[in-house]
């Protein structure tokens, strides 16, 4: 296996591009890409500020990297989700990595902001750990954001992800997320950020191999909630598909791009955004999602703490 642009000997094979790299024209022809996906799409310039949301996974701390290099204006944006010792190695990956390179990181503690951690916030809704640590994401993320100045969210959503998202939203014909899914989606409402996926071309081994041949120290271990997700499924499904035919993956999802969300977009109902009476985010309901949300756990955390009353006497 020779590197396409050296002829020595390569280090990484895209059997999905027909090609292969030595390492440094590997991180070129990386960086070079994630470069033209930020450009072509109109992401974001170099003169504005982006927030990154680095969770301390190879995904993030790679896209990290990336954009620092590629010269853009970045902060790190850290959610701490109180998930035992899991989210505890992942601040410490994040903190680490932004002391060495010097860049500004935002650190928000869940169980500051929601009053309780992610898995008692499971516990209080009786729902997946996923559902409230999701909702949490997106709103505290877009909250910070806009309080702080960045018109532009990055995430280091990879092709694994959008395509096993993809999936999803086609097998359970899903229309209103398969309408919202892109890698570049603007605002829609003034409290509402620009959100961009510059990883989106790469799968998750190709991220992989960024991150390890530039040595970036990330989080190996996955969420312990993670397991038994259906997008893990959706992944493992389209990897097999796409072991026997290179290029699937890139293909389904840049077909779904070209081919169906367009037409989505023109035929789909356009969603009427007001402020939420609580906090004056944007929703779609009176009191947001995430208001609710925080009512309940507040609501849970009152019954735990309330003193049981004392037995009555019977009458004599
Ligand atoms: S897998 Fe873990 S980090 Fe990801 S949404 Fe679920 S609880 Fe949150
Ligand atoms: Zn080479
Ligand atoms: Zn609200």
């Amino acid at each position: 296996m020779r590197c396409v642009k050296c002829h020595e000997t390569a280090s990484v094979d895209l059997p999905s591009r027909n090609a292969a790299y030595c390492a440094p024209h590997y991180l070129e022809h990386f960086e070079y890409e994630v470069g033209h996906n930020i450009r072509s799409l109109k992401m974001f310039t170099t003169d504005e500020r982006v927030l990154v949301a680095v969770s301390g996974g190879k995904d993030s701390l790679a896209l990290w990297e990336t954009l620092i290099r590629l010269g853009y204006k970045t902060t790190g944006f850290h959610l701490h989700l109180g998930i035992g010792e899991y989210s505890d190695l992942s601040r410490e990956k994040t903190e680490s990595y932004a002391r060495a390179h010097n860049v500004e990181l935002i650190v928000v503690e869940v169980e500051e902001a929601v009053g309780a951690t992610i898995p008692e916030v499971s516990t209080a809704l009786r729902r997946v750990p996923c559902s409230g640590c999701g909702l949490t994401k997106r709103y505290l993320m877009n909250r910070t954001a806009r309080q702080q100045g960045f018109p532009v969210l990055a995430t280091g959503h990879n092709l694994d992800d959008e395509a096993a998202t993809l999936m999803g939203g086609i097998l359970h014909w899903q229309m209103d997320s398969l309408g919202r899914q892109a890698p570049a989606l603007e605002s829609t409402h003034p409290k509402l950020g620009r959100k961009v996926k510059p990883l989106y071309t790469f799968s998750e081994k190709e991220t992989a191999s960024y991150a390890v041949l530039r040595r970036i120290d990330y989080v190996v271990d996955e969420c312990p909630n993670s397991t038994g997700a259906l997008s893990l499924l959706y992944k493992d499904v389209l990897n097999r598909i796409e072991a026997e035919s290179h290029g699937t993956k890139l293909r389904f999802f840049q077909g779904y791009l070209k081919n169906l969300r367009p037409a989505l977009a023109s035929t789909g109902q356009k969603v009427e955004l007001r402020e939420c009476a609580t906090c004056g985010e944007a929703t779609t309901a009176e009191v947001c999602a995430y208001c609710r949300m925080v009512d309940r756990v507040y609501k849970w955390k009152q019954r735990r703490v309330a003193p049981t009353p004392a037995p009555v006497s019977p009458p004599t």
